[in-house]
């Protein structure tokens, strides 16, 4: 399984490249943008960050008001939830200063546990927030890998703590490896492996059986 992963991953990036991601200029913002992704497109989530100008910081989104901050974050969608949402992480942010470096020295699991407590914030946006905003190896799962999977096909039973033991068990714990393996599994999605997959130039034809023969 190890082998297959690290094909998986050669090929991914030998053809697209380090996808550097997230694309945020702060921590901060990867934590709003893994909030306002949830059930929306990622072009709606650029307008509604857009919208708080050089305002995008814990001190100031902790003091606006519920209507307030629903009405900058509108474009993202569930605008009076996810303020809501926004609110509660921004809170438990600021327990430690808003300070990244205060995290991400604390166990991993002691903080993925707090932000799942947090109401909103499933283990996909858990997992986002640990890896691409503190920097902690922790693997994220989404749609798009669950979809990767059942086509190559790698069987790993079911749930989300079942797919990330998959690539935590058998792939070096690095948190820069993680994030570069996500971004190209979802880069890929988006390019060849959609819904209705385009295999002809996937980079991963000659890897899956979904794909054997569509070359063109
Ligand atoms: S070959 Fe086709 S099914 Fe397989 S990963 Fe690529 S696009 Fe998806």
């Amino acid at each position: 399984m190890q082998n297959k992963l690290t094909e998986i991953y050669t090929a991914l990036l030998t053809h697209y490249g380090d996808p550097k991601w997230w694309p945020a200029k702060t921590p901060y913002e990867v934590i709003v943008g893994a909030i306002l992704a949830q059930n929306t497109a990622w072009s709606n989530v650029k307008k509604a960050i857009a919208n708080f100008g050089d305002n995008l910081s814990p001190e100031y989104v902790v003091r606006l008001k519920p209507d307030e901050l629903a009405d900058i974050i509108r474009p993202a969608g569930f605008f009076n939830q996810k303020a809501s949402y926004l609110h509660e992480v921004t809170r438990w942010f600021g327990q430690y200063g808003n300070d990244v470096n205060v995290v991400n020295k604390l166990p991993l699991q002691r903080v993925r546990a707090e932000l799942l407590a947090l109401k909103g914030v499933g283990h996909e946006t858990a997992d986002s927030i640990l890896l691409y905003a503190f920097g902690f190896p922790s693997f994220v799962v989404d749609a798009y890998t669950i979809r990767l999977l059942s086509r190559l096909p790698i069987d790993v039973g079911n749930g989300y703590e079942a797919t990330k033991s998959l690539f935590e068990e058998n792939l070096p714990l690095e948190a820069g490896f993680f994030n570069r393996y996500h971004a190209l599994i979802v880069i890929n999605a988006k390019e060849h492996c959609r819904k209705n997959p385009v295999c002809g130039g996937c980079p991963l034809v000659d890897v899956c059986e979904a794909g054997k023969g569509k070359t063109i």
